[in-house]
């Protein structure tokens, strides 16, 4: 009897462990592109390529690649991820604006007023694009159902712990709810190598009031 409350006990604690954590993803440096920008780089009416689905639903990286280029330095092979967004924006880490030559602001996705420019070239085509560069605020990305078993809100900012080989509590941390969303948390390279990331690397949060 004793040795079945305890199995119950063990059992019921990894329950919760699932029901509470959330796996967390690292994104490398990407694209986002305007119809009006892929037209210019690829020609009118191009059609992004899918290469592959991400963990949210509709979002997916692209066959097409594109070399991003900075006053100091420059990335090719930069993955453009679908499907085409209002605005053209570009995300990268703190470590790739040391490299560009340019200082990028910490935001969340969409936000890019007064943000740097950034120029992208495919072959014999370029364009210059006057601000959208950033660097992504890390985020959680929630269902309202999830949301509410956390007992957080869309916009709130709160402490994720990680659970990787370097464990570390991320502070300052975006919480996004839609119904669009999968619960995710994203993060940079930068900060994945600062916690010893693994794929599968799993997140708590851990409120601050
Ligand atoms: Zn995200």
């Amino acid at each position: 009897m004793v040795f079945e409350s305890l199995v119950e006990k063990v059992v019921s604690r990894i329950q919760e462990e699932l029901d509470t954590t959330f796996e967390v993803e690292a994104s490398g440096r990407h694209i986002h592109l305007s119809q009006e920008a892929l037209d210019h780089l690829f020609g009118p009416g191009y059609q992004l390529t899918k290469a592959k689905d991400l963990s949210q639903p509709g979002q997916y990286a692209c066959e097409e690649r594109l070399t991003l280029v900075g006053p100091r330095g420059s990335f090719q092979n930069v993955v453009i991820l679908g499907p085409v967004r209002s605005a053209s924006q570009v995300e990268v880490s703190a470590t790739d604006c040391l490299t560009l030559g340019v200082k990028a602001p910490i935001r969340e996705s969409g936000d890019i007023n007064g943000s740097p420019g950034f120029v992208l070239v495919n072959g014999t085509r370029s364009l210059s694009v006057d601000q959208g560069l950033i660097v992504a605020k890390r985020h959680v990305h929630m269902t309202p159902e999830d949301a509410a078993k956390a007992g957080v809100s869309n916009h709130e900012i709160v402490q994720v712990q990680v659970y990787g080989e370097r464990p570390l509590i991320f502070d300052d941390v975006v919480i996004r709810v839609s119904p669009q969303f999968a619960t995710y948390m994203h993060i940079d390279y930068d900060e994945a190598n600062a916690a010893g990331f693994k794929k599968g690397m799993r997140g708590r949060i851990l409120k601050k009031n």
